[in-house]
């Protein structure tokens, strides 16, 4: 009888049990399997994924635009992307009773906005294996050894000997869910490499109080810019601390290693519309100007909402002089003085990231040492690792999950090819 003991009942762990599941014809004769979960329920982060909605995966067919949302892990990855892709996670839950829908920004949801029907599917499949999967609640791993060919493993209740181990505790973010990084510990005392971890997909206090002033505010399209090698564009919210939503979680996924503190704030540059340069804004305002003589310039700002424009007057970085001219008196000099702000140069101080609301963890299990097609360990065999322990995390839109997802599964197939192999 072989073991497999799972170590994490989060996206990864249940989806590589429900893998071998599917598979498995009749485990309880030769394997056993056990899913150690910490908490008294399974998957308590992924229930309060997208904002309870939980944003499955995504919409997005083309290879090369997925893995470019992928900031670190896009190439390990590329293997257990390719072998159960967005479109087939989608097929994989509503074949199982979840119908999805894909929202007009391309992220996929349960059509009931439920992110519990997620979890239902797999506690559906658990509870129908029941002689097959032991799901362990409340189990909490404390430590992973190796000794002559077994795995131990050392848990609140009990120790248990495998012969397979799969770690799937996740990061280190949102810790109270969880995921608090005991598999980094695990993974190093099993002769792993971690590489440096940091937190990812989080919203920024700004230093400047314009963004506060104008909390509710958002921007369909902005541009986050540090240097020309690190920007990004997306939606953007201001908010009584600094700025949120996806275009700031997107720019800390990128500044993940960089000290952002009191003593040490970055500054950055806001484009308002992602896109519109100089020459943009100069032609859009000259045009105005001549169809709204009478207005005053504040007012043929159209494309950006009015709140900002008058923050950014009372804020000084619009000279509220330009702002308060008639259209028809506006000079070709301050309209190159304000099309150069607004195309190029609004400051912005990022002074910390706001604390412990990072989604995911950046860094992880050094992916050079595990095998991209199977997910096993190339240092102790019999080891495998899936979703977010690993080097690998992307941006916000689902891209996080499909990745826990996909390894999920590749580390269930790949015990099932070696159970096979051995059977
Ligand atoms: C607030 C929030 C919203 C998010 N929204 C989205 C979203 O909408 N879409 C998206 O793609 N991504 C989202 N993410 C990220 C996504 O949830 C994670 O990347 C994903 O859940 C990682 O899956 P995982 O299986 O690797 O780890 P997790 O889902 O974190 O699961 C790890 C599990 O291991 C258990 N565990 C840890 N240590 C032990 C131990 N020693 N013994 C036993 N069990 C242990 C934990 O309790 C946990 O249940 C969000 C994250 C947060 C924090």
């Amino acid at each position: 009888m072989k073991t497999i003991a799972i170590i994490g009942g989060g996206a990864a762990g249940m989806m590589c049990a429900a893998t071998l599941l599917d598979h498995i014809e009749n485990p309880t004769e030769d394997f056993e399997i056990r899913l150690f979960e910490k908490n008294a329920v399974l998957g308590k982060k992924v229930s309060i994924s997208g904002g309870g909605r939980c944003n499955v995966t995504t919409g997005i067919a083309d290879r090369k635009i997925l893995l470019g949302k992928y900031t670190r892990g896009a190439e390990f990855l590329k293997h257990s992307l390719g072998k159960f892709w967005p479109k087939k996670v989608r097929e994989w839950f509503e074949t199982r009773g979840v119908p999805m829908k894909c929202e007009a920004d391309l992220r996929v949801f349960p059509v009931s906005d439920s992110g519990a029907d997620v979890i239902g599917t797999f506690e559906k499949i658990f509870g129908m294996n029941q002689e097959k999967i032991t799901v362990h609640r409340s189990s909490d791993i404390k430590d992973v050894g190796y000794l002559d060919g077994k795995y131990r493993l050392s848990s609140t209740e009990s120790e248990i000997v495998a012969d397979f181990v799969v770690i799937t505790t996740g990061g280190n973010a949102y810790a109270h869910t969880g995921s608090s990084g005991d598999g980094y510990g695990f993974a190093r005392r099993l002769g792993h490499t971690v590489t440096r971890l940091g937190p990812s997909l989080s919203s920024f206090e700004t230093l400047e109080n314009f963004p506060k002033e104008i909390s509710g505010i958002s921007l369909p399209k902005a541009r986050l810019k540090w240097n020309a090698e690190t920007f990004t564009d997306g939606p953007l919210l201001f908010t009584h601390f600094g700025i949120s939503g996806p275009a700031p979680f997107a720019f800390s996924s990128l500044l993940a290693f960089e000290t952002i503190d009191a003593e040490r704030p970055l500054k950055i540059s806001l484009s308002p519309l992602a896109g519109w340069q100089m020459p943009d804004w100069d032609s859009y305002m000259e045009k105005e100007a001549k169809i709204h003589g009478n207005r005053e310039v504040r007012n043929l700002l159209d494309p950006l909402p009015r709140r900002l424009v008058d923050a950014l007057g009372t804020a000084g970085i619009l000279p509220n002089r330009i702002l308060n001219l008639k259209g028809a008196t506006l000079s070709r000099e301050d309209r190159k003085t304000l099309s150069k702000i607004l195309g190029e140069w609004i400051p912005l101080t990022l002074k910390s990231r706001r604390a412990g609301d990072e989604f995911v963890t950046a860094g992880g299990v050094d992916c050079d040492e595990v095998d991209t097609e199977t997910l096993e360990s190339k240092i102790s065999p019999g080891l495998f690792f899936a979703g977010e322990v690993l080097n690998v995390d992307g941006v916000t839109g689902g891209f996080n999950l499909q990745a826990a997802w996909c390894t999920g599964r590749t580390v269930g197939k790949s015990l099932i090819e070696r159970l096979e192999s051995i059977r």
